[in-house]
């Protein structure tokens, strides 16, 4: 079963709010293992809701629309879904008595407009929503093109009707609910479109889908299997996880929610080696990280960070990753910015195979940037010490 949402309301194509509703139901969609295909997103205008409505009708087996079910003139969403599934909307005493009384409940009188909320589309099944007084309601299309479930724009309101109506409702009509299990392979230091081409081809398939998240120097690749249980699950994601690793290899550096400085921290102690820092590009930030991540000791060393007029750079800083290596141990270097903003990372380790320097991206005082370096750096170690330098992604 395919389901759509469709968002209704002015204000979310104003941007005066931000449609929190429809991560609400995405996250409880993906919980149960409903495929979600699209969301709409619709101003308050009788035509282009029951337009929007018709198309997803014709696409989807299950819609689910926010908004619009209150008792004002703009509150349309009503009308729009009898037209798109082709029924009368017709009156409802029954509708009518319940909102009476929760009005009565709440100590307040009904109002007339409140008649409008008592109307539906003609044997829609209503969905009594204890928290408001709209109804909601489920509709089936008259030409079995599948249903329209209407809720409230409230998020609070939404929020229960969601999950404690909606998606049972959902559930029973998958014939049970499935798992969708995802699987993070963290990497770094190596840009989104390298690995893009590198893992390109994988990323056209269903079950599991491969997709990329890029943020500060790292690119998640994240493998999302949908099954009945987690083994089957975990089953389709491991000769997935299988082939990544063989094509990325030494650039994954973790899973989950594992940072790289996490990652270089535990190496290290595991290894039992030490490391020696000069650094005049991140302002202490990768001492601090080698520390909080339980590097032990760090040898930091000071250099004048002004390197204009250098002639050799790759080989200035060489010789510094050396100098600061400490015997059992790795020495970094991160250093410029020479003329015109140039810097370069070493590593010296005590074996050949943990030895580089490399050109790293220009520097310009900006977090962003310096957080980049600090990443660059401590993947850097981490290659090192595991005495693989080059990936077939970089
Ligand atoms: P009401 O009975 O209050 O009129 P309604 O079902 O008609 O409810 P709307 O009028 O569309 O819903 O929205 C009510 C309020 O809910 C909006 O003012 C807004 O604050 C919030 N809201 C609506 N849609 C969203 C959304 N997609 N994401 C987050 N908040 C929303
Ligand atoms: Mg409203």
């Amino acid at each position: 079963m395919q389901a759509e949402i469709v968002m209704i309301g002015t204000e979310l194509l104003l941007g005066e709010i931000v449609d929190t509703n429809a991560t609400m139901f995405a996250k409880a969609l993906r919980d149960i293992g409903m495929d979600l295909l699209y969301k709409t997103t619709v101003g308050d205008n009788e035509d282009r809701i029951a337009d929007v409505l018709d198309i997803a009708l014709d696409r989807s087996d299950v819609i689910l629309t926010s908004g619009g079910i209150g008792p004002t003139v703009d509150d349309m969403t009503r009308q729009c879904v009898a037209r798109a599934t082709g029924r009368k909307l017709v009156y409802s005493k029954v509708l009518e008595n319940q909102i009476a009384s929760r009005f009565r409940n709440f100590g307040r009188e009904m109002a007339d407009n409140n008649k409008r909320q008592a109307y539906i589309p003609e044997g829609a099944m209503p969905l009594e929503n204890p928290m408001g007084t709209a109804p909601c309601f489920l509709s089936e299309d008259a030409q079995g093109r599948g249903c329209v479930i209407s809720l409230p724009g409230v998020p609070r309101e939404l929020d229960h009707m969601l999950h404690k109506v909606v998606i049972p409702i959902l559930i029973d009509r998958m014939g049970g609910s499935k798992i969708t299990k995802v699987r993070v392979l963290r990497t770094c230091a190596v840009g989104e479109s390298n690995i893009d081409r590198t893992i390109g081809d994988l990323m056209t398939g269903n079950n599991p889908t491969v997709g990329l998240a890029a943020h500060a120097g790292q690119t998640d690749v994240r493998v999302a299997a949908k099954a009945d249980t987690e083994e089957e699950a975990d089953a389709l994601i491991a000769p997935m996880e299988a082939e990544l690793r063989k094509r990325l290899g030494v650039a994954i550096y973790g899973t989950g929610k594992e940072t790289v400085a996490e990652v270089v921290g535990a190496l290290l102690r595991e290894k039992g080696l030490t490391i020696g820092v000069v650094d005049t590009l991140t302002d202490g930030q990768i001492v601090r990280e080698f520390e909080e991540n339980g590097a032990g000791d760090v040898v930091a060393a000071q250099r004048d960070a002004n390197m204009d007029g250098k002639d050799d750079p790759r080989a200035l800083t060489e010789a510094m990753a050396r100098a600061v290596a400490p015997e059992d141990g790795v020495g970094l270097a991160m250093v410029g910015p020479y003329d015109g903003g140039g810097t370069f990372m070493a590593v010296y380790g005590s074996n050949p195979r943990s030895r580089t320097c490399i050109e790293s991206r220009r520097f310009q005082n900006s977090d962003h940037i310096r957080r980049w370096l600090v990443i660059q750096g401590l993947d850097l170690v981490r290659r090192a010490v595991l005495g693989k330098l080059a990936s077939p992604a970089d």
